[in-house]
């Protein structure tokens, strides 16, 4: 039997997967078990943010490895402290609860918003709002948070108190704000899963007025958007605010499984003892591997990144069958004449991986992916659109 029909015999149907298993990989070159050679331009979702088996990051976490891969948060531990000391020093926040993934880092957040809100404006403020379109888990609660009734059909009842509003509808967001007792607004200043669509910087501006002049939290969901993908270290960056609270995870591990729910001033002591938990969250060989890439993200590469992200646009918004394109820094959506899954697929044929977004095809190669390969694969993509 091979990988194909042993999958779909003993994995859980969840996944619609391409045709191809890959084995190995190499910077942004992947390489599938017939041994053909891939650019990849979707990074495991974001994940790999320095690419395939990266030397640094894997030395990073093998020296880890060879000392302690696991200890429980009943013991101190210097990886995942340090960790911290960084997403602190670099965005001006107070407080860092480590979990594995952008759901659990998310179900934190909402923890945290709705024990600030009952404690400061009663029991009853614990609506928080989302954004229709939006993305933000799959476990019950953050599906709630999700705008998509897609995703909820066959998973009801969900948690309650999530109320959904139109992305960049500045005046449905005060109506909902006026009339609901509000404990936090929640976003994604890139709608990743959503079809790559930027926030409006009056919508985020309105926001951030509204949470003051009502006492909201704001909560920015960064699992995507964040760790460098869209130019800026965090995509907040992008439109000068700073939320209360802010969720990362993929990029943050660059390959192994990591959240964080990243607190402000306001909520850095919401949470007390015995108030959350995780069993592996900080693990040590993840945050070992995380501490190596965030001290890699630098204005130089972030730099390289925007101008990269400028060429990918330009050259592919004058591409012949391109609709538009969308998104900032390395989380680029196209939208073409052909079905995205058709042109997907040629990419793939013609060795360029490359995902999708709702109708559109979705780019998010690696934060250092070497200018030769990025004019390859923009190369192949412009082909498999015309
Ligand atoms: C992927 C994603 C999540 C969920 O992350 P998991 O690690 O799959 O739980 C949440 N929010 C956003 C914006 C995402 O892109």
């Amino acid at each position: 039997m091979n990988i194909k029909e042993k999958d779909s015999l003993y994995i859980a149907n969840t996944y619609a997967r391409f045709p191809i298993a890959l084995k190995s990989g190499s910077g942004s070159l992947a390489y599938d078990d017939d041994g053909n050679e891939y650019i990849d331009m979707a990074t495991g979702i974001a994940v790999n943010t320095f690419g395939y088996s990266d030397t640094e990051w894997v030395r990073a976490v093998t020296e880890q490895l060879n000392l302690l891969q696991h200890t429980s948060n009943l013991y101190y531990s210097e990886p995942c402290v340090k960790l911290a000391e960084m997403l602190c020093e670099k965005t001006g926040m107070k407080k860092v609860f480590f979990s594995n993934s952008g759901a659990e880092a998310n179900e934190c957040a909402i923890k945290v918003a709705r024990k600030y809100a009952a404690a400061k404006k009663g029991e009853d403020c614990y609506k928080i709002i989302t954004l229709k379109n939006s993305f933000h888990g799959r476990t019950i609660t953050t599906l709630a948070a999700t705008g998509q009734d897609v995703f909820h059909k066959d998973f009801l009842p969900l948690t309650d108190g999530f109320i959904h509003c139109e992305a960049n509808n500045c005046e449905e967001l005060r109506e909902l704000v006026k009339k609901n007792n509000v404990a936090a607004i929640m976003f994604e200043a890139v709608q990743g899963e959503g079809g790559v669509l930027p926030l409006t910087k009056e919508f985020v501006e309105t926001i951030f007025d509204l949470a003051r002049e009502y006492d909201i939290l704001t909560i920015a969901d960064e699992v995507q958007t964040g760790n460098g993908r869209t130019g800026k270290l965090y995509a907040f960056m992008n439109y000068g605010v700073k939320p209360d609270i802010f969720s990362t995870a993929k990029g943050l591990g660059g390959g192994l499984p990591l959240g964080a729910t990243v607190l402000g001033s306001k909520v850095e002591n919401v949470l007390g003892n015995g108030d959350h938990g995780s069993t592996f969250g900080g693990n040590p060989i993840a945050c070992a591997g995380a501490v190596n890439i965030l001290s890699r993200i630098d204005e130089e590469l972030l730099n390289g990144v925007c101008e990269k992200s400028n060429y990918i646009k330009e050259k592919l918004t004058a591409a012949k069958g391109v609709k538009s394109v969308s998104g900032l820094g390395f989380m680029l959506g196209i939208e073409t004449e052909k079905d995205a899954s058709e042109v997907i697929a040629e990419c793939r044929k013609n060795g360029v991986l490359v995902i999708k977004a709702k109708n559109k095809v979705r780019l998010l190669p690696a934060l250092n992916i070497p200018e030769e390969l990025l004019i390859k694969a923009v190369d192949v993509i412009i082909d498999a659109c015309k």
